[in-house]
């Protein structure tokens, strides 16, 4: 079901009846399954009779973005165009930013759907196409359960405040999505793309992007990948996930984020299996607790608040409460540099950013913890901010997402709430290893790091972690 408030008209053009086809402008949403916006793009091509066709714009240097993003995106889009033209769906990867493929592909079009972004960027990509395209351009709301403007209409104080406008309305959108037939097969028009996308790694080469962060070793990307890796998910670890997904060695976690970062997988998809599975109902709520409420309370950020990434956007009590304490000693300080090559004092640190640079991915308690201690050991918080940020998108696999701004301003108090003051941190909440030691096997968590960096690095976290 494809509900209306999903749909958003972007222009007042018309839809051009001399179009050889229906144009969906894929940009957010990478997958051939459980796509809203698919869907309605077929639905439209076959009330106007006309194949559909279905474009990407492949950029170089995407704001931030590593090999190791592209190659994970890569992977996806490899799917993507397998899947599509297992539907009868031609698929056109072009070599050119993705307003501008869209454009370019909309000429010959009688209408545009596309998919939502929810960073400035996007926003401003969608914007400029609606304008400058000559036809209608519909956007279609697919990577949200809830659609950002029915859950809320303002920039939300903290999970307490959305989840019940959230809960209010879930069990509206928490609806399969019906797959269509398109009428019309498209995979043999002549529309050419640039990439023969069955061969990532001569694609990934023709791309101007940051070389220095490599391929993940642990994560290849895609939907066939995601549909994998969240089958055993609910068959193994999603019982006992309201309870052990907190301990960093257990692996009672999904591993979703990435795949949600590239559209790869739906998060309706992946709430409506949980929501089928045979485990006890706590595991399940507390699911669809991280998975809706905090992924959509992080987007509600960023779409209501279009400072979102700079410090200015934090609220006002935590700054100044900061600001207050930004005179005060900092013992141990690190530079961004240490901080990067995990060069500290604390073994448990080193192991999570090891974890991450390695990996691509660290556990959420992990994130936690390694973010406060960001905060400690900077000399401002400002500064602090800035490089929880840049580390955080330019090492996850799921940076550069709405996720990455609501968590990294979670740690400068962001959806959190004043706690007992005390130096550096003020009024924000603290972290310590000491409650790590007491809540965890944390011992557990730094063994599987080392062995990470042995397999791939060739040396151990104390290697690393030695001052040069
Ligand atoms: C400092 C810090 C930085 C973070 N940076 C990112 C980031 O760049 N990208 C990112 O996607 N997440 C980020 N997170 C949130 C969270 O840590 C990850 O989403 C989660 O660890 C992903 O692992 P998973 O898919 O195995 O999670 P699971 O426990 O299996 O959860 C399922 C899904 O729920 C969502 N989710 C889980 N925890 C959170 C949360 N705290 N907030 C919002 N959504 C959540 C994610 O989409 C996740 O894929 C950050 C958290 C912190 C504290």
């Amino acid at each position: 079901m494809i509900q209306e408030s999903r749909c958003h008209v972007l222009n007042e053009k018309p839809e051009n009846p001399r179009g050889r086809y229906v144009l969906y402008w894929m940009q957010q949403s990478q997958r051939a399954f459980y796509n809203h916006a698919l869907e309605a793009a077929i639905l439209k091509a076959n009330k106007l009779d006309l194949p559909l066709v279905v474009v990407f714009g492949l950029m170089d240097n995407y704001p931030e973005a590593t090999e190791r993003h592209y190659a994970f995106m890569l992977d996806g889009l490899r799917d993507v165009q397998n899947d599509l033209a297992d539907r009868g769906i031609k698929f056109v990867c072009v070599h050119n930013e993705p307003k501008e493929a869209a454009l370019r592909f909309s000429d010959e079009s009688a209408c545009v759907v596309c998919d939502r972004g929810y960073l400035n960027h996007l926003r401003v990509w969608r914007e400029e196409v609606a304008d400058r395209a000559g036809v209608k351009v519909v956007e279609v709301e697919t990577d949200l359960v809830v659609p950002i403007e029915t859950a809320s209409d303002r920039d939300e104080f903290a999970a307490r405040t959305l989840r019940p406008k959230i809960h209010r309305v879930w069990k509206d959108y928490l609806v399969p999505l019906k797959t269509h037939k398109p009428r019309h097969e498209s995979t043999r028009m002549h529309l050419k793309g640039d990439f023969d996308l069955n061969d990532p790694n001569s694609v990934l080469s023709r791309i101007q992007c940051i070389r220095d962060v490599k391929r993940s070793p642990l994560f290849k990307g895609g939907y066939h990948e995601a549909d994998r890796r969240m089958k055993a998910f609910v068959e193994k670890r999603l019982r006992g996930y309201a309870e052990g997904r907190n301990e960093p060695a257990d692996g009672h976690t999904s591993h979703m984020s990435p795949y949600l970062q590239y559209g790869q997988i739906s998060p309706l998809d992946l709430a409506l299996r949980v929501m089928d599975a045979d485990v006890p109902q706590p595991d399940r709520d507390a699911y669809l607790e991280e998975m809706i409420v905090r992924r959509e309370l992080a987007h509600n950020h960023t779409w209501f608040n279009r400072d979102y990434g700079q410090y200015r956007s934090l609220p006002e009590w935590s700054r100044r409460s900061l600001e207050k304490h930004c005179s005060d000693r900092r013992d141990p300080q690190y530079t961004r540099e240490q901080l990067e090559q995990a060069r500290t004092h604390d073994v448990y640190w080193n192991a999570a950013q090891m974890e991450m640079v390695v990996t691509g991915y660290m556990h959420n308690y992990m994130r936690m913890y390694w973010g406060k201690k960001i905060l400690e050991w900077s000399a401002t918080p400002q500064q602090a901010y800035e490089t929880t940020l840049y580390l955080n998108n330019r090492y996850f696999l799921d940076g550069l997402n709405p996720n990455s701004y609501g968590n990294v301003g979670w740690i400068y108090g962001l959806h959190d709430r004043p706690w007992t003051e005390r130096p550096i941190f003020g009024q924000t909440r603290y972290m310590n290893a000491a409650g790590l030691e007491r809540k965890f096997d944390i011992g557990r968590y730094v063994e599987q790091v080392d062995r990470l960096c042995w397999d791939y690095l060739g040396k151990g976290l104390k290697q690393v972690s030695a001052k040069s």
